[in-house]
């Protein structure tokens, strides 16, 4: 096919999404969706650990950052969670609620979300091209004129999708970004890792506790010591530093901080339930019991032995032995226990991408773009981000839905 009445560039969540929309709501369409990747869906396979989380049962704005919150919302509302829930029931993929509100298909694999993507997509008449990575996109005076290695496709709407630059192995390697700019958009000044693992110094003793796992808050502080996010929920230590649902959601704001204040700092509490004055007080009722046993239970005993080491206090001493400065240094540690970051773990380990096109430069009803018309952008490749818990899906669903309706809308008229 070297015509077509819509072309998606990108056949990920977003382009699948829009493609199979574009199609239902006009089924005379000629739709093609081109694809660098040689297997598609790699992200979906991944994601969830091979299970794929593809929502939330509780999604609003609140939960992204990036462009404003108004216009995420405003995106988000065109295709909400009972809707996704019904979608995916209708393509045979049942959801399953966790205890975490974060929604699995029922079968646990990821490869039945992907499958039912790409059946109803060609079940929606859509021609799934791919390899075929897109390499240039020229407007003419009424169509578009996308080039690769493997030929040309002209198109009279065309639907972005190409993501963001996390995983790039998966083919989403941030090349979207010069098709979009070509097209007369902009990307944000900043664009960076977010759900990304950070790092410690080789050798910080935390270092040495890979493989446990503990609830904590974490809370970036700037160098006044003014809290400026926080975080609560599992760490994870690994043998480069930390990672866990609560330090990739927190990697993106400490990113984003450090920029602007390259000496804020990220800080553990272990004991995110208790106040500096209750844990102070236990310690001063313990008596002659071992600093360690007042807290064993609460916390990994290798996590309290380095708590401990962290203020040179032997994790044997009767609790009535310690020195007033001693014993509020360790309550220190035990809830602003500095972390030093030194990085993170790149676009490679990265979930998702902060920054791209912002939403103000589309128009939010359709996802058109304002710049260049007959354009439409949704997914990763909008400057939009959302915590980890299958937000970036839901954004993915949302956005690509509004896309491929409204194209399809346009292409019939
Ligand atoms: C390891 C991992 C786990 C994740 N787990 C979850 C999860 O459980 N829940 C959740 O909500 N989110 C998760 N995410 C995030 C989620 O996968 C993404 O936000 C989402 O896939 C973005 O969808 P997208 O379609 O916008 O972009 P992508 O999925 O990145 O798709 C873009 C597509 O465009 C193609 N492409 C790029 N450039 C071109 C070009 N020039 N020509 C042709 N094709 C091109 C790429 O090959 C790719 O197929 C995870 C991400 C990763 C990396």
């Amino acid at each position: 096919m070297t015509d077509a009445d819509i072309a998606i560039v990108g056949a990920g969540a977003a382009g699948l999404m829009a493609a199979i929309c574009a199609g239902r709501a006009n089924p005379n369409a000629r739709i093609v969706a081109l694809d660098g990747a040689r297997k598609l869906g790699a992200k979906i396979l991944v994601a969830g650990g091979g299970r794929c989380n593809v929502t939330h049962d509780a999604v609003d704005e609140s939960m992204y950052a990036g462009s404003s919150r108004n216009a995420i919302k405003k995106v988000l509302r065109r295709f909400d969670v009972p809707q996704t829930l019904a979608f995916f029931r209708e393509l045979g993929v049942e959801l399953k609620r966790e205890d975490t509100g974060k929604l699995f298909p029922v079968s646990d694999d990821a490869h039945t979300v992907l499958d039912a993507l790409l059946h109803a997509a060609r079940a929606a008449n859509v021609s799934l091209q791919h390899p075929c990575r897109v390499e240039a996109i020229q407007r003419d005076a009424d169509a578009f004129c996308m080039t690769g290695d493997w030929g040309t496709l002209t198109a009279h709407h065309i639907i972005l999708a190409t993501g963001g630059r996390s995983l790039p192995k998966s083919g989403s390697d941030g090349g979207g970004y010069a098709l979009a700019r070509a097209l007369g958009h902009t990307i944000t000044r900043r664009v960076f890792p977010a759900l990304v693992p950070l790092t410690l110094p080789r050798d910080h003793p935390l270092c040495a506790l890979s493989g446990i796992a503990t609830i904590v808050t974490l809370d970036v502080k700037n160098s006044t010591g003014k809290p400026l996010t926080s975080f609560t929920g599992s760490m994870l230590c690994t043998h480069f530093g930390i990672s866990g649902p609560v330090a990739l959601d927190i990697s993106r704001y400490y990113l984003a901080a450090r920029m602007d204040d390259p000496t804020c700092e990220v800080y553990a509490n272990w004991l995110p339930d208790e106040t500096s004055d209750a844990l102070e007080a236990r310690v001063l009722r313990a008596g002659r019991t071992p600093l360690t046993r007042i807290f064993s239970g609460a916390l990994p005993d290798r996590l309290l032995r380095l708590l401990c080491a962290s203020v040179n206090v032997e994790p044997g001493i009767p609790a009535d032995q310690l020195p007033r400065d001693t014993r509020k240094a360790f309550v220190r540690a035990l809830t602003a226990y500095p972390l030093p970051i030194t990085g993170d773990r790149g676009f490679t380990y990265a979930e998702v991408t902060a920054g791209g096109v912002p939403l103000t430069e589309l128009h939010l009803e359709t996802m058109e773009s304002r710049a260049c018309p007959g354009l439409y952008l949704c997914g990763e490749l909008c400057d939009v981000d959302g915590r980890i818990g299958g937000y970036n899906f839901q954004w993915a669903w949302a956005s690509g839905y509004v896309a491929g309706r409204a194209a399809a809308r346009f292409a019939a008229q």
